[in-house]
């Protein structure tokens, strides 16, 4: 690894860390290496604000859904990512039909509610739905990526190993076992409970 090339000019380096999430595998595909990941669309919505009733968060791995009530009383709710690959972040009328029905199945109550927003993002999802950390068969190349529907909880931590990483170039314990090459040997580490909304 020599450096990069962005719309701001070149940067000389000799390490590059891809966390680009959802755009990962194109990344990575600049610099030769392929990534054992597809990119989904996973959406969620919120509905208009209600007065308190639920301070919990409910998650349903049967209706495959989860629903909380945040501090402004909107309800936020999702469900697993859509079924297809694709890089498109458009809501679509599919998922809130496919979510409120299921919704409906254990709060009947709040058929009258109406959606306020919508959004999707890109999840980089790995064959065992755990995250790839730390180098790749690019020398200088290191990757923190696939970490799907679950990654905002793990940043710090993630974060902070991967910086150890890079300053020892050592593969801190911790994260050994999410390893680029555990595809290759067979160690998959299966995580599919992990979001708690089934995959
Ligand atoms: C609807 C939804 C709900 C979610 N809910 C939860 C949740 O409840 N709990 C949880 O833990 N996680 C949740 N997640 C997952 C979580 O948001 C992601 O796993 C996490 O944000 C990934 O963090 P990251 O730092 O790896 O990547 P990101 O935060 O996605 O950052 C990647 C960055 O790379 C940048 N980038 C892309 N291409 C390029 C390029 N060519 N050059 C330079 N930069 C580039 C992007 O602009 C972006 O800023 C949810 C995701 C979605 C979509």
């Amino acid at each position: 690894m020599v450096g990069v090339k962005t719309n701001r000019g070149s940067i000389k380096t000799g390490m590059v860390l891809n966390a680009t999430a959802g755009w990962c595998s194109l990344i990575a595909d600049m610099a030769g290496v392929k990534l054992p990941i597809e990119t989904r669309p996973l959406q969620a919505c919120v509905t208009e604000p209600l007065k308190p009733f639920l301070d919990v968060v409910i998650v349903s791995g049967t209706l495959h859904f989860y629903l909380s009530q945040s501090d402004r009383g909107e309800l936020v709710m999702g469900a697993e990512v859509d079924p297809f690959t694709s890089y498109s972040m458009d809501s679509t009328l599919n998922f809130v039909e496919g979510l409120a029905a299921h919704v409906l199945e254990l709060f009947p109550s709040l058929a009258k509610v109406r959606l306020m927003r919508q959004w999707a993002g890109l999840c980089d999802m790995t064959p065992d739905y755990s995250p790839i950390m730390g180098f790749t068969p690019v020398e200088g190349f290191l990757v923190d990526v696939g970490w799907g529907t679950y990654g905002f909880k793990a940043s710090p931590v993630s974060g902070k190993r991967m910086a150890e990483l890079i300053a020892t170039q050592a593969t801190p314990e911790l994260i050994a076992p999410f390893s680029y090459d555990r595809f290759y040997e067979g160690k998959l580490v299966g995580e599919k409970g992990a979001a708690s909304v089934g995959h």
